[in-house]
């Protein structure tokens, strides 16, 4: 199994990482586009990103929810606690997840429940566009190794238009990332249930694992 080569060095020094990325927060914090557009009633951008600019797992989700926002803290809600497992399968302490992975969404306001269906609304593109410069900001600051696209959306701006089925469990490396594929793990999608699903998760987390160890994902 092929592994990446170390990204360059970011011509910044840690300690202006560190600065830049506590601005962004600052940043975000104070950002209302949406609302101001009337994409949104209400921008509450508390609980969708957190980590370290020395991670080297950036996982990215679609949009924080009602208990991300609650707690100021991303996947705070049960889907968060199935996937700090799926960490935890692939070897990583349970600690891990919350102090050596940068947790992060395309979008960092919670877009409310789907007024059409179960889980929460998918974000418009408009919202997407609005909020991605963000994301885009981390990904520089951050440089991870290793991309987890958690959920549909995620996997689609990333990797582009594929079924769960077909990319759960392969990989992509791609700009001197590595690109892996997750189902959301909320019970909101039942994509899960299926026996041949949990098989193709098994095999996303056996690439986790071992890139855990050859890229030493969780040591500083
Ligand atoms: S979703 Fe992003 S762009 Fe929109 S208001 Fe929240 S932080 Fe700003």
């Amino acid at each position: 199994m092929p592994v990446i080569e170390l990204l360059p060095e970011n011509e910044l020094t840690l300690e202006e990482r560190r600065a830049r990325l506590e601005a962004l927060m600052q940043r975000v914090l104070a950002c209302r586009l949406c609302q101001e557009r009337g994409y949104l009633k209400v921008a509450n951008p508390v609980g969708a990103a957190r980590g370290r600019v020395t991670d080297r797992v950036m996982v990215i989700g679609q949009a924080p929810g009602h208990h991300s926002v609650e707690k100021r803290l991303p996947f705070a809600g049960p889907g968060g606690r199935v996937l700090q497992s799926w960490f935890v399968r692939a070897g990583f302490r349970p600690e891990d997840f919350r102090e050596r992975i940068y947790l992060t969404a395309l979008t960092r306001c919670d877009p409310g429940r789907n007024p059409r269906g179960a889980g929460d609304r998918k974000p418009s593109a408009a919202e997407q566009a609005l909020c991605r410069p963000y994301l885009d900001e981390e990904l520089a600051l951050v440089r991870p190794r290793v991309l987890a696209l958690v959920g549909g959306l995620a996997v689609q701006v990333f990797w582009g238009p594929a079924k769960l089925d077909e990319i759960v469990g392969t990989y992509r490396e791609q700009d001197g990332r590595l690109l892996l594929p997750l189902p959301h793990p909320s019970g909101a999608s039942r994509w899960l249930n299926a026996p041949e699903h949990q098989a193709l998760l098994a095999k996303a987390l056996e690439h986790l694992a071992y890139w855990r160890v050859k890229l030493r994902l969780d040591q500083d």
